[in-house]
């Protein structure tokens, strides 16, 4: 299969509107940092500034989860579930409308591409908020009693990978349950909160009701320990994760962590090849790899491990990697300089410890971040590539013989977020969803989403479910 020649396609930038500079969003406006700094967010494709979005310091912090407070009390605790669904199918219908400038605008900050950014992100964003919208005025039919009560103001702390996305995991339930939040985006990829900021008030959400704090680790440090936040949901690293749970250990705060995940995904010998290796491919290089639940330890069946293996490198081989903006782009840019450092540290590691190093044969653009998909193969169970979570297009290959030998194996991690199996047999199936640890098994598919299912982790990938009724719960007093 050699590449097609694709004349360029790059959908245009003109529908974005960028300020050279942001404040934060508190009260309902964007306002100047009362004791933080600034910081400049780029484009990792190119390494050109967007623009100087505001750091928040403490005091900044003060203010928005007062802001929150005041608007909890006085208004978005309220109104009845029917008034809040109104405002969140507003919103949710805004991002329908603004949902080119919200895709380009992920794109140009984040790097993924633009068919990621348009077809995945934003429409399971505006979905989400469709989803906890009908919810609002059906919570005392949700099995949590007749009149669940909301927990007051949320911190919610976001990483880059989705920064949308993970937006609207966090926001939509929450206010769905008629609690106020104050949201950090992470530091590499504000941009799109910002716009959702600009929404809120063009779906005249009451002030103080949605809080955006742009800033890095310190900032979301002190939201965490904020004494007036009463819940905190984050999404992150398992590092970062620890630090919060000890943060508010002793506290009456509720958290939720959805942390780190290193998946197993499974392909037994009776799985069709072609339909298996499109799974793998959307397992671990969708979205470079910056994904928690990632499929990034491939278990093949050793009687068709070098069919599937071949497939695969024939498969990779016709990825387009490059301006994310182009919509023939498979592969975008790694989001940025430091992830890249640790995505090529690790692959180092993988080589040294003897597995054996493929890349997909592309041509890295000068300028930017970037990665080629990668898959090693003779990997051990005790290489770190095995075992750690690597946040980027790189896929570790191991072999097994029975479905009892691929349980172990799957299992065999400190996380538990997800896991996929590739078979024919509806019963082997079941079987296996029933043994593998993780909080979502795929079966014959991969990265497949839905507001309405649950989604969360066991052991070191976190607690607390996001998403479905499940999510509710989160931000109720129940
Ligand atoms: P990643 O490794 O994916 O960059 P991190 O866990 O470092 O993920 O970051 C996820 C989010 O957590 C970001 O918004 C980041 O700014 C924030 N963060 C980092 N350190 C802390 C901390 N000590 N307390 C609270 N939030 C933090």
């Amino acid at each position: 299969m050699a590449k097609l020649e694709y004349a360029p396609a790059p959908e245009s930038r003109s529908v974005v509107s960028l300020r050279p500079s942001y404040g934060l969003f508190v009260g309902g406006e964007f306002v100047d940092p009362v004791d933080g700094g600034a910081f400049k967010t780029i484009s990792p494709s190119t390494e050109e500034v967007l623009a100087e979005v505001a750091e928040a310091g403490p005091a900044d912090v003060d203010r928005a989860v007062a802001a929150a407070r005041r608007a909890y009390g006085r208004t978005w605790s309220r109104l009845s579930g029917r008034e809040r669904g109104k405002y969140l199918f507003r919103i949710a219908r805004i991002i329908q409308e603004r949902a080119r400038e919200l895709a380009v605008l992920e794109t140009l900050d984040n790097g993924k591409p633009i068919k990621e950014s348009r077809d995945v992100d934003v429409p399971l964003v505006a979905a989400h908020f469709f989803y906890y919208a009908g919810w609002a005025d059906k919570l005392g039919h949700a099995g949590f009693g007749p009149d669940p009560r909301p927990l007051g103001v949320a911190g919610q702390i976001i990483p880059w990978n989705f920064p949308l996305l993970m937006l609207a995991w966090k926001v939509a339930p929450a206010l769905a349950a008629g609690n106020t939040v104050v949201l950090k985006p992470a530091e590499t990829t504000p941009l799109t909160a910002l716009l959702f900021a600009e929404i809120c008030q063009q779906a005249d959400l009451p002030p103080g009701v949605v809080n955006i704090l742009t800033g890095a680790g310190p900032t979301g440090r002190a939201l965490v320990e904020h004494p007036d936040v009463d819940k905190v949901a984050f999404t992150g690293s398992t590092e970062v994760g620890r630090l919060i749970a000890e943060a508010v250990a002793g506290s009456a705060k509720k958290v939720t962590l959805e942390l780190g995940g290193k998946a197993a995904n499974i392909v037994f010998a009776d799985a069709p090849v072609d339909q298996a290796v499109e799974g793998i491919v959307r397992g671990v290089f969708f979205n470079q790899g910056h994904v928690c639940c990632a499929g990034t330890r491939l278990l093949v069946q050793e009687s068709v491990a070098d069919v599937v293996l071949t497939s695969l490198k024939r498969r990779l081989a016709t990825l387009r990697l490059g301006d994310p903006l182009d919509k023939n782009t498979d592969i975008g840019a790694i989001n940025s300089a430091v992830q890249l450092e640790r995505i090529r540290a690790l692959a180092d590691v993988g080589e040294a410890e003897g597995a054996s190093r493929w890349s997909a044969p592309c041509t890295l653009p000068d300028r930017g971040y970037w990665f080629p998909p990668t898959v090693f193969s003779g990997v051990a169970q005790t290489h770190r590539i095995a075992r750690e979570e690597i946040f980027g297009p790189v896929l570790s290959v191991l072999t097994f013989r029975t479905p009892k030998e691929a349980v172990e194996k799957a299992n065999n991690t400190p996380y538990g977020l997800s896991a996929g199996v590739w078979t024919e047999k509806g019963s082997r199936i079941l079987w296996m969803a029933q043994h593998l640890r993780a909080g979502v098994v795929w079966a014959n598919t991969f990265n497949h989403f839905d507001p309405g299912s649950p989604f969360g982790g066991y052991k070191e990938s976190g607690y607390g479910r996001e998403g479905g009724r499940h999510g509710l719960e989160a931000y109720l007093d129940v």
